[in-house]
């Protein structure tokens, strides 16, 4: 399911789809679950497959208590080689102004959000930014905060977890093992996979072999 987080400014930036980003969930500083590939923000929060992979394991943590989203949106480089490479940038932009200065980095949308959270005054001249200043954006671009409250309504679930108990299921057959002439296949079992295809899969496999073996 979608992911519906408590930032305001996050509906500025819906559509705005992420690809090669990292995405961790931590609770109390623990890793609760990271995923390595496509998102994208929504009105109210985030979607997309590694969000909609990763949102059962944040929904049961929601249950527990606070969950933070971490998004590292370079996650090929190192903090010490995307700092090389801000650097680089910033040397050859000496004369613009900080808002303006990402342009080679970020999408357009995310800059402002990225100038404003990175507490860096968007007017200062890029010559002027102290290290410490670089190194907070830095930061920011590996480990941009982001917080969920809940999961988005089920009407916007891509699968759903539960079911029908798949113990009380002939997987030879997909007959029911307590109901003589009732066969299962597709969502209504307890099965599930990560997106990309596997329960459609689930669904085809099941529904064939339950309409063979029907008697
Ligand atoms: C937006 C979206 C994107 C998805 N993308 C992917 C993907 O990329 N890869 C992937 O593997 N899976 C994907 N899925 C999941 C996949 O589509 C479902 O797992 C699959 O379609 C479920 O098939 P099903 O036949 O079990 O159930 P359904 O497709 O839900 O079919 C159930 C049918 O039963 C009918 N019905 C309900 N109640 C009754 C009733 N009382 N009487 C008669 N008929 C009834 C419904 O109208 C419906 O036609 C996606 C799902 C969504 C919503």
């Amino acid at each position: 399911m979608p992911i519906v987080c408590k930032e305001r400014w996050i509906k500025k930036l819906a559509g705005l789809s992420l690809e090669n980003v990292r995405i961790t969930a931590y609770q109390d500083s623990k890793k609760v679950v990271s995923k390595f590939g496509e998102a994208l923000f929504t009105h109210e929060g985030m979607s997309g497959p590694i969000i909609i992979d990763m949102s059962r394991d944040v929904g049961d943590a929601l249950e527990k208590g606070k969950v933070e989203l971490s998004i590292d949106f370079k996650p090929a480089l190192s903090k010490d080689i995307l700092d090389r490479r801000v650097r680089l940038d910033f040397e050859k932009l000496k004369g613009k102004v900080f808002k303006n200065s990402l342009k080679r980095l970020l999408p357009s949308s995310l800059i402002p959000i990225v100038v404003e959270l990175s507490n860096i005054d968007p007017e200062k001249k890029v010559a002027e930014i102290t290290k410490e200043e670089r190194l907070q954006l830095v930061n920011l671009l590996k480990d941009f905060r982001i917080t969920p409250i809940k999961l988005d309504s089920w009407d916007k679930a891509i699968v759903t977890a539960g079911g029908v108990n798949i113990k009380e299921i002939d997987s030879t057959t997909m007959k029911s093992k307590l109901i003589n002439n009732l066969y299962f296949a597709g969502e209504i079992i307890d099965v599930y996979g990560p997106t990309g295809g596997y329960n459609l899969q689930i669904c085809w496999s099941t529904g064939i072999l339950a309409a063979r073996s029907y008697e």
